[in-house]
């Protein structure tokens, strides 16, 4: 009886909680038409008070038409021209007046086209067979430092049928409407649709692309499905589940992620690059638990070095790790590459070369066993600090191993390791 009360008072304490700490949301309601090229759309954006901000700005790409832009009776908006975070913009700027709250809910709306004009970028946004959707083309609100995270619930019209709609989250569609909900907070709303996409399921893994029988999808899904084993044997369950990769169509241009979805490019030929790819999908599957440090901050080595280093493991794992001669090849780059921490945002060799260079050296001096468990035990509530990496390697390999291992991501330049 006492533990029933007790239980019953610790679920009400929980659902509370869970209620006073409602996300930051995104709900979003649009008419897509691939043909066309065009987008017409309302976003309401909700926030947590912590995240309420007395003067705040959203950004989106410069070609479209702000329709309407409101945060209430206490607030003013103002649309001006943005070249922050990057050129190309225009800003939403709310302000709250004096001695108001901050408003907790924004609404926004836009119309116009969904392709960035004269784009060099292979990624077409819209086209009549697909519509590829993601922060790099600005199709929707950002907050300008990129850094809010958020849950989704978006409904949109206009995709027909036979377009295929791949996204984070639960997809459900009521004929010409698609209903996408996403429980899972992340800077970007990235989706696919596309026609005739088919879909075969590995586990916890979904692979998407029109011909699953080409080289290419065969590397994919095999190397999908594989690193997603070995990551889970190390850092425990997935965070959650599925995670989808989409083959698409386009001969050309990046593939990216998001947390647990993926996208590549469909190249083509009969002999693809095997280690490429497993490295790539890898890397992009890490992603899944790692990607807490923020993408503007110093911390972002901690999503991107660590998906990196993971990878290069998974490589390791199945014969495809660094030729000594690579290796060396690392250590010369890193050389002229400026420190990790304490000089700003760090530079794209910094964490994509630096970073998993300084892990794998804290590896060496540490051990695999002791890198394995401050590894393995981060992995299930990473950290969006270096400090909560630091604490837990001190904690593990001693403070000697930790402090050595922050001296390496401040230094300017790395010289290797005698020996
Ligand atoms: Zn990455």
């Amino acid at each position: 009886m006492g533990l029933l009360k007790a239980l019953a008072g610790l679920a009400a304490l929980i659902s509370a909680t869970a209620a006073g700490a409602a996300p930051e949301h995104y709900d979003l309601e649009a008419r897509i038409d691939p043909t066309a090229g065009t987008i017409s759309a309302r976003l309401i954006i909700d926030l947590p008070v912590e995240q309420a901000l007395a003067e705040s700005r959203y950004v989106v790409g410069e070609r479209f038409r702000i329709v309407a832009a409101d945060a209430g009776p206490d607030t003013s908006t103002e649309i001006g021209p943005a070249t922050a975070p990057f050129p190309g913009l225009q800003a939403v700027t709310i302000r709250t007046r004096t001695g108001r709250p901050p408003p907790r809910r924004i609404t926004i709306r836009w119309e116009g086209p969904l392709n960035p004009p004269q784009s060099g970028s292979p990624v077409v946004a819209a086209s009549p067979d697909r519509v590829e959707l993601f922060i790099d083309s600005m199709w929707l609100p950002f907050r300008d430092d990129l850094g809010l995270i958020y849950t989704l619930d978006a409904r949109i019209s206009g995709l027909a049928r036979d377009m295929v709609v791949v996204a984070q989250g639960q997809i459900d569609r009521d004929g010409d409407v698609v209903r996408i909900r996403r429980e899972i907070q992340d800077v970007d709303f990235a989706m696919v649709a596309e026609r005739g996409l088919t879909r075969v399921v590995d586990g916890d893994v979904e692979v998407y692309a029109r011909d699953l029988g080409t080289a290419h999808a065969t590397l994919f899904r095999r190397h999908g499905t594989a690193a997603i084993d070995y990551f889970r044997r190390w850092f425990g369950p997935l965070p959650y589940r599925p995670v989808r990769m989409v083959v698409v169509s386009r001969a050309a241009g990046p593939g990216y992620a998001r947390r647990g979805y993926v996208v590549v490019a469909e190249r083509g030929g009969n002999t693809p690059n095997e280690r490429g790819i497993a490295g790539l999908v890898a890397h992009e599957f890490g992603h899944a638990w790692w990607y807490r440090g923020g993408p503007t901050t110093e911390d972002y080595w901690m999503t991107e070095s660590m998906a990196s280093y993971v990878s290069g493991r998974y490589l390791e794992s199945i014969g495809y790790g660094l030729a000594p001669h690579e290796l060396a090849a690392l250590r010369r780059e890193s050389r002229e590459t400026g420190p990790i921490l304490g000089g700003g945002r760090p530079s794209g060799a910094a964490i994509y070369t630096k970073g998993p260079l300084l892990l794998r050296d804290l590896e060496a001096r540490i051990g695999r066993p002791a890198m394995d468990r401050i590894i393995g035990e981060l992995a299930r509530d990473p950290p969006d600090r270096t400090a909560g990496f630091l604490a837990k390697i001190a904690e593990i390999a001693g403070a000697g191993a930790a402090q050595a291992f922050e001296a390496d991501l401040r230094r300017n330049g790395y010289e290797p390791p005698v020996g």
